[in-house]
């Protein structure tokens, strides 16, 4: 049997919600919602037995879950809160103090949630992924019902014995089905069309949306970021958690303003701006998945660069983000976007190489350029650890999303010098060595602050 085709929409990669992390902020915010609206299912009987709800937490969820504010985000979503709709300030203030309990109404009944319901287990835990967590309701007799969700990375979950993408993907009649690099550029040659119409055909067919419903929604997600790029440009002060890192963003863009003549501004300001967007995200602002939190500062920090000072138009930036969305989804359907599976290459490398996509495919160039920029983009990424420290998305995340963009630009330039088709690497065969080297990566390097960087954390 063929792989089955992507059918990932445009709009569950480039998601709005509160940072600082989609895999421990947006997916458990989602999985504990999800979990709400079940036992809103359960018959009268079997809730009166009940009692209590119990959160367990495993994996780098445990690992941290603390610093990444996963608890906040279980209680919000049980409390019926969604990620798009969350007020940040709101959600910063759950679990402030320890002794507050949030009641949780399931029809006539009122579960009580308090910090000691939210266990950090440190003990493995048998599981298909990385980020898992059990979610119990409990009775006189113990566990009357739970649910096993899976945070795989962008806040996409996974509940146990529900059909992974792959099983559901196949009913849904796509014109232009694919599942790698390969088989896209076969479409494209076949039906001669060029990158973004198919991207919007197949978009059309996942969301039943029209091509201007469609348009207008990457308007708004490329305005949520650069929202945060603005309030990131602004915001001065220290970052919320033990490291008391201090906010870089507004210094470096008064430096790049104030160096307009010098070669070195456009640097700054690219900078400043995927600072900007990464700050808000490590203070648990409302950011953009692209293709994660942690990474939320690569694309809207290359697309700021690209509107303001490349000066493209609406239709350029939107085809621009759909050649990204195709990375990511290659990414995403043939390895992993997620730091606990892949390191930092699954998050910043493949950010980086959804830059080098749209920088490229914005600049007019064609299909294999595209191909070839991104390939760079991971290439120079494979191995990278996630080791943040204290747990915060901060050391190494913020200046990460910056190089990232960096190399994402770098990879544009080399692939659009010279001829792409000499490009040695396919795309499929570079992601097929990061979901090796991923697999190959030990634990202690994937989102869980127990290796590396983390442990010079006594050095801050
Ligand atoms: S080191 Fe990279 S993968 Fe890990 S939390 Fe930071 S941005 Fe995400």
């Amino acid at each position: 049997m063929n792989p089955a085709p992507i059918t990932t929409s445009v709009f569950d990669l480039f998601k709005v919600g509160p940072g600082p992390s989609s895999s421990h902020t947006i997916g458990p915010m989602k999985a504990a919602f999800d979990f709400r609206q079940r036992l809103a299912q359960l018959s009268d009987d079997e809730l009166q037995r009940t009692d209590a709800i119990h959160i367990q937490l495993y994996g780098s969820l445990s690992a941290t879950g603390k610093g990444h504010g996963t608890d906040r985000a279980i209680v919000a979503g049980l409390l019926g809160w969604q990620p798009e709709t969350s007020d940040p300030d709101e959600l910063l203030r759950l679990l402030k103090d320890p002794t507050v309990t949030y009641p949780v109404q399931v029809r006539d009944r009122v579960f009580c949630v308090r910090p000691e319901h939210i266990y950090f287990n440190r003990k493995r835990y048998e599981s298909p992924y990385a980020n898992t967590m059990v979610l119990q309701l409990t009775g006189a007799q113990g566990v009357i019902t739970e649910e096993e969700y899976y945070s795989i990375g962008g806040g996409f979950i996974l509940r146990k014995g529900e059909p992974a993408e792959s099983e559901t993907s196949r009913s849904i009649n796509l014109p232009y089905p694919y599942s790698s690099m390969n088989e896209l550029k076969a479409q494209l040659k076949q039906n001669k069309l060029e990158l973004a119409e198919l991207m919007l055909a197949n978009e059309m067919a996942v969301t039943g949306q029209s091509r201007k419903e469609i348009n207008q929604r990457i308007d708004d997600s490329l305005e949520f970021m650069h929202k945060a790029v603005r309030r990131g440009l602004r915001h001065k002060g220290v970052l919320p958690g033990s490291i008391k890192l201090h906010r870089k963003a507004p210094v470096l863009y008064k430096q790049a303003r104030g160096l307009a003549q010098s070669s070195d501004s456009f640097l700054i300001f690219l900078n400043a701006y995927c600072l900007a967007a990464s700050e808000e995200n490590a203070a648990g602002g409302i950011v953009v998945t692209a293709p994660t939190s942690g990474a939320s500062g690569v694309i809207p920090g290359l697309t700021y660069l690209a509107k303001h000072h490349f000066h493209y138009d609406k239709t350029t930036l939107r085809n621009g983000m759909l050649a990204a969305a195709a990375v990511g989804f290659l990414v995403k359907h043939n390895a992993s976007i997620s730091g606990a599976e892949m390191g930092c290459m699954g998050e910043i490398g493949t950010a980086s190489a959804m830059g080098a996509a749209f920088l490229t495919y914005a600049a007019g160039h064609k299909i294999d350029a595209v191909e070839s920029a991104a390939e760079i983009g991971i290439e120079h990424h494979l191995g990278m650890t996630c080791d943040p420290i204290g747990g915060y998305v901060q050391i190494p995340c913020i200046e990460r999303n910056a190089m990232g963009a960096v190399k994402a630009y770098n990879a544009f330039l080399l692939a659009t010098s010279g001829t792409p088709s000499f490009q040695k690497i396919s795309l499929d065969s570079v992601i097929k060595v990061m979901k090796a080297t991923g697999r190959d990566m030990s634990t202690k390097y994937k989102e869980t602050s127990e290796a590396g960087l983390a442990l010079s954390a006594t050095e801050c």
